[in-house]
């Protein structure tokens, strides 16, 4: 291609992309001055030689997002393709002919569409642009998923503070259609509302969609849902158990998870506005019981550096939670911090459980739901994992 500008990746940047990486940092870049961020661009090693095609960024410390490691061209027929093929997963995983429920259509690196995110949920989508050359594509973006869905509006919830570090502003907004309002859809058998312009993220929680389903499953007696945002949780667990608390922080969350309970006509489903840190421990002191536990926290450590105060975090809820689950109780417990890795997390978990001197079962590790796949390669796309597990 003509006219092409072309981006120097040392032997260390192309020994990472070499081992499945998508990622180049800038001290592993030199780019000629000229570029001005959002870009595709040619990646070629020290001696000139092709290794692929790749979104620049200025801003951001990581420099180029590789796209395709073929000699092809990237222009919006290569796009749409790329969105054909994200499509093709959710349609295998996840068929749902009606549009009534709602999946992550594209994740971003792991779909190979850096910086780009897609939630659909029932007939709104709402997307995210998370870096410089998302972001100056976002029309031919909301075109092509417009053409691909047919959806009756799309939203842009780039309100999201990783922007920040693309050097770009935050801003949430149509992008198609007129604001949808609440959007009711299905998780399994349960009926649940997001607000893809004002809820939290791009509406829902939807990388834990299975393991909230699968929880349902072990659910009973009484049950607690701990940080239960719009009660996804909470409402899979009321198809068996005979009553469930739903805790969260948030005056507005609480109300989601009212509306929710109404919709789908769960009576036994009470939603309290607390600190869940406060809560639980008041419990304890209490002597209470619980029979099913969830803990579903979010990110605590969002950087490395807080990765010790995390863990003491994640250490507090799940020794609390051991301390209240009745004989044969299930816990469910999960964390979406990447700096956390899995190893780490199952540590505390097992620590929270000696501490509680209980014994425990594990019966299901599980991580992010289908529609959210990891990139082999790409550590940063494996961020969550989901513990349930059974004191004796
Ligand atoms: N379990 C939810 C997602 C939880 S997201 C689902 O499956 O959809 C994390 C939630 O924790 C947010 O709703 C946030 O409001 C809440 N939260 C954050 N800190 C909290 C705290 N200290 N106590 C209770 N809730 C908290």
């Amino acid at each position: 291609m003509s006219g092409e500008v072309a981006v120097v990746v040392s032997r260390h940047g192309v020994d990472r992309l070499r081992k499945g990486h998508v990622w180049v940092y800038r001290s592993d870049v030199r780019a000629p001055s000229e570029l001005r961020g959002g870009e595709v661009v040619r990646l070629e090693d020290e001696r000139g030689h092709f290794l692929g095609r790749a979104f620049y960024g200025k801003t951001s410390q990581i420099s180029v997002r590789l796209l395709t490691r073929e000699e092809e061209p990237v222009d919006e027929e290569f796009f749409a393709r790329r969105l054909s093929g994200a499509k093709a997963l959710r349609d295998a995983t996840w068929p749902d002919p009606e549009r009534r429920r709602a999946a992550r259509v594209v994740h971003g690196e792991s779909d190979l569409l850096p910086g780009l995110i897609v939630d659909r949920y029932a007939d709104v989508l709402s997307v995210q642009t998370l870096i410089e050359a998302t972001e100056a594509r976002r029309e031919m973006f909301a075109s092509l998923l417009e053409a691909q869905w047919s959806p009756r509006a799309i939203v842009e919830r780039n309100d999201a503070k990783v922007r920040a570090h693309e050097g770009l502003p935050l801003r949430k907004g149509m992008l198609r259609g007129s604001p949808p309002g609440p959007v009711e859809f299905l998780e399994g058998e349960v009926r649940l509302v997001a607000d893809p312009l004002e809820g939290q993220k791009t509406g829902a929680f939807l990388d834990q969609a299975e393991n909230r389903i699968e929880a349902g499953r072990y659910a009973h007696g009484r049950a607690l849902d701990c940080f239960t945002y719009g009660g996804a949780f909470a409402l899979q667990l009321a198809r068996r158990a005979e009553r469930v608390l739903a805790v969260d922080i948030s005056e507005d969350a609480a109300a989601l998870g009212r509306e929710a309970a109404r919709r789908t006509g769960a009576g036994n489903v009470e939603f309290l506005v607390a600190n869940a840190f406060d809560y639980l421990k008041d419990q304890v002191d209490e002597g209470e019981q619980f029979d099913t536990i969830v803990l579903d926290p979010p990110a605590f450590a969002k950087t490395r550096g807080s990765a010790d105060a995390a863990l003491r975090g994640y250490k507090e809820i799940n020794l609390r939670a051991f301390q209240l689950l009745s004989p044969g109780g299930v816990l469910v417990t999960a964390s979406c911090s990447f700096h956390v890795g899995e190893a780490l997390f199952e540590e505390t978990v097992l620590s929270a459980a000696a501490d509680a001197q209980r014994t425990v079962q594990l019966v299901e590790k599980r991580g992010a739901a289908r529609d959210h796949p990891a990139l082999l390669g790409v550590p940063e796309t494996r961020y969550l994992k989901c513990l349930i597990l059974r004191a004796l």
